[in-house]
């Protein structure tokens, strides 16, 4: 028996996996990916992630790998006004935000954790194993074998959007508004403005977005996401929407013989409500707790931010032997204060932006004047 299962290998997995095998325990890591794989993602890296990455002893690898650094940012607004700014850095100067294909990112961190002592299986986790409503483990398969146990008392769910466990631990799922779907393309043959992403923001789409973040040799991650409720109410079709950014005048004239491909789509969970994120035995963290920013559709950060708070917790749990909802809910008071007054924050601007197209025109317009409000979105990427 393990001291901690840890599900799925993105982001928030790898770090909670490697942090805990260096602290000593015994953990071990389950995907059903085999790595390196894909993940469909904007690519966009914030600076305070590349901070945390460095400061987890990964500076040789980032730079060995690469990652292509972006310092602008430009904002569109739907009457076609332009506000551009400079991009936050780490404090020291050293870490830039970046676009980074997940295939390369996911990977160092998955690296880092199998370095620490992590033991990783590949492992298609079907439900939580329960006994008296305790998380006691997880029901798998493997190598289309039969279903099987693994036990711990604690299980640490990383398993991203679609998650398994929260849909059998959380008994409540937030509704269409809480939700939003978003389609990433790998675009080549388009003019790109070096080091600079994009933010499109159109009637059709608010409070979504469509965008470009270039990222190293002349290709650029381009797409486009909306909310689901407003997605469903337009009965939208994402790859239509795609192919009308790109007609856009503004965007066609910068295409030159594009080649648009690996089209995939898939859901992001936006942290707009404080629910629980704990379980008797078991911590949700990243996508699979709802931790996406509800206004700049980001989560890689939140994924890293609530491994790190959930393995305070695990130690803790761990070491005091007790492992019920009422210890762990440590960890809500822990992402509460961390992350609630940024998220809470985002899911109002958002909200604000569904009023009309025009309030955002204004609002851009005021923006570029007087630089109000911007600054926690340029932290933000
Ligand atoms: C189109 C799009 C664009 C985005 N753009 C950005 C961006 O630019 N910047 C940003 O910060 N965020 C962006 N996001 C959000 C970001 O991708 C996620 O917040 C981030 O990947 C969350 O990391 P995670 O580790 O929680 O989950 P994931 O990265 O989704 O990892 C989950 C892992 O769990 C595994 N898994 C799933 N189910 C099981 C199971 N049953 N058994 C075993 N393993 C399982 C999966 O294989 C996967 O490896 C975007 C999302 C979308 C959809």
């Amino acid at each position: 028996m393990h001291e901690v299962i840890v599900v799925g290998a993105g982001p928030a997995g790898s770090v909670a996996a490697a942090a805990l095998a260096r602290a000593g325990r015994d953990v071990v890591l389950l995907d059903r990916a085999q790595f390196p794989r894909d993940k469909i993602c904007g690519d966009g890296v914030p600076h305070e992630v590349i901070s945390t990455l460095r400061s987890m002893g990964l500076g040789p690898k980032i730079d060995a790998a690469g990652f292509y650094p972006v310092r602008n940012l430009r904002l569109v607004s739907p009457n076609g006004s332009t506000f551009d700014a400079r991009l936050k850095q780490s404090p020291d100067g050293v870490s830039e935000s970046s676009v980074v294909p997940r295939l390369k990112f996911d990977a160092v961190l998955w690296e880092h954790a199998c370095a620490s002592g992590v033991r990783f299986d590949v492992a298609q986790v079907t439900a939580p194993l329960l006994e008296n409503g305790q998380v006691v483990g997880v029901r798998l398969r493997q190598n289309g074998s039969g279903e099987r146990e693994l036990r711990a008392p604690l299980v640490i769910a990383a398993d991203g959007s679609t998650s398994t466990l929260a849909r059998a631990l959380v008994p409540k799922r937030p509704d269409d508004m809480h939700r939003a779907v978003a389609l990433r393309a790998y675009v080549e043959g388009l003019d790109l403005n070096e080091h600079m992403v994009e933010f499109y923001l159109y009637r059709e789409i608010l409070p979504g977005y469509s965008w470009i973040f270039p990222t190293e040799g002349g290709l650029a991650n381009v797409g486009t996401g909306m909310r689901l409720d407003t997605f469903r109410k337009v009965k939208g079709d994402l790859r239509r929407l795609l192919d009308q950014f790109l007609a856009m005048p503004a965007i066609a004239a910068r295409a030159h013989h594009a080649h648009v491909r690996s089209v995939e789509t898939w859901q992001l969970n936006l942290g707009s409500q404080p629910f629980s994120r704990v379980a008797p035995g078991a911590l949700l963290i990243g996508d699979a707790g709802w931790f996406i920013d509800p206004i700049t559709g980001g989560g890689i950060n939140n994924g890293i931010i609530t491994a790190r708070l959930a393995v305070e917790t695990a130690i803790e749990a761990l070491t005091e032997r007790d492992f019920s909802a009422r210890f762990l809910a440590r960890y809500d008071e822990r992402w509460r204060r961390r992350l609630w007054p940024g998220l809470r924050a985002s899911a109002y601007l958002q909200r604000l932006l569904m009023l009309s197209p025009r309030l955002v025109d204004v609002g851009l317009k005021r923006l570029a004047r007087w630089q109000w409000g911007i600054e926690p979105f340029l932290n933000k990427m």
